[in-house]
């Protein structure tokens, strides 16, 4: 059973309706990219050298939770080069031939962009290699003794790979990219500028309270603040006059289950089971999956990075233990 949360950072735009809102919101240059202030110092410097070059800039590796921005600055990037993008998902690319066919059929200057980049396999991520650092490819032609490799010299291109785990990353692959950034979680400030920001484009009216009572609930996550955002102005045209007050955002808030620090049922299972049956913790990782009845990788990308970040779980080496922060905050003493 997957778990159905609108504090997910998954991207699962089940309506056509939402997915062109969300396109909208998505910021295009780096004046608009809010936050992430030494990431965009650094890149911004890159693609001026590399323009000054009439160069591609070198390739960018952008890691961290999910919904922080990563597919997001790709595209920023491109934008600010005047490339061309190509986006696909390392999921999606099965065989060394798939890479192929994409590797080839890009121009000098394009961008391509895979997310997931993790998930690619071994094979691919060979071809991957060669085609980073000397603009060429080997192909296999034929089979068994009479196989012949053929190498295939491809445009100058930029690939921006986007990841939620470098450690799943072979040091091969990663020692490839020349810039390499970790996204950070945003400052509650920032997010309250994402939220004004999204709400400007949506033509919503929001009381600058209301905007930062959505940033200190929003998992310090753009993403969940734009979906935060929509769900409460869904409330404020039912339920109200269309603007965004705090009155509104509370009650909006709690019909959502979502508490003073973004928590919702989920956060709140998992600390309380930890605390119930598990005396607090150490607890595996696969045990936690198991009570959640969700996939570790899911517990790990999406609902523990923030729990950390803020300091209500802890990573031992021998499992999950929630802290006393986590005790306070759903009513209950260590024993
Ligand atoms: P990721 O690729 O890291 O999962 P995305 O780039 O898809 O995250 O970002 C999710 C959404 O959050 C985007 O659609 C965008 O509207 C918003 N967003 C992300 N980063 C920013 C930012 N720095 N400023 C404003 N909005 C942002």
């Amino acid at each position: 059973m997957a778990i159905e949360r609108i504090v997910n950072t998954q991207n699962n735009n089940d309506e056509q309706n939402e997915e062109l809102l969300d396109l909208s919101l998505r910021p295009r240059t780096f004046a608009d990219y809010i936050g992430q202030e030494r990431i965009k110092t650094n890149l911004q410097l890159a693609i001026k050298a590399a323009k000054k070059r009439s160069e591609p800039i070198d390739h960018v590796l952008l890691y961290g939770p999910p919904g922080l921005g990563k597919t997001t600055l790709a595209t920023v990037i491109a934008n600010e080069m005047g490339s061309q993008i190509r986006v696909t998902s390392g999921a999606a690319i099965d065989r060394a031939a798939d890479l192929a066919s994409l590797l080839t059929n890009l121009q000098d200057g394009d961008i391509l962009f895979i997310d997931e980049i993790h998930r690619l396999n071994r094979s691919v991520e060979e071809v991957l290699y060669s085609a980073m650092e000397d603009y060429a490819i080997d192909i296999m032609l034929g089979k068994g003794p009479t196989a012949k490799s053929l190498r295939l010299d491809l445009p100058k291109f930029t690939l921006i790979g986007a990841t939620t785990r470098t450690g799943a990353l072979a040091a091969p692959l990663r020692d490839r990219f020349g810039h390499i950034h970790r996204l950070e979680f945003y400052e509650p400030s920032e997010i309250a500028k994402v939220v004004e920001r999204s709400s400007g484009i949506l033509g919503t009216s929001i009381h600058s309270e209301a905007a930062d009572k959505l940033s200190t609930r929003s998992r310090l996550t753009p993403r969940i603040a734009n979906r935060l955002l929509k769900r409460v102005r869904d409330y404020a045209d039912v339920n109200g006059d269309g603007i965004i007050d705090t009155v509104i955002a509370d009650k909006a808030l709690k019909l959502l289950e979502i508490d003073n620090l973004g928590l919702d049922n989920t956060d709140r299972l998992l600390i309380n089971s930890i605390i119930d049956n598990h005396q607090g913790g150490p607890v595996g990782l696969n045990t936690l999956a198991a009570i959640l009845g969700d996939e570790a990788t899911t517990i790990e990308d999406f609902i523990e990075p923030y729990l950390l970040q803020i300091g209500m779980l802890e990573r031992t080496p021998r499992g999950r233990k929630v802290t006393s922060k986590a005790y306070a905050h759903v009513g209950k003493t260590p024993k």
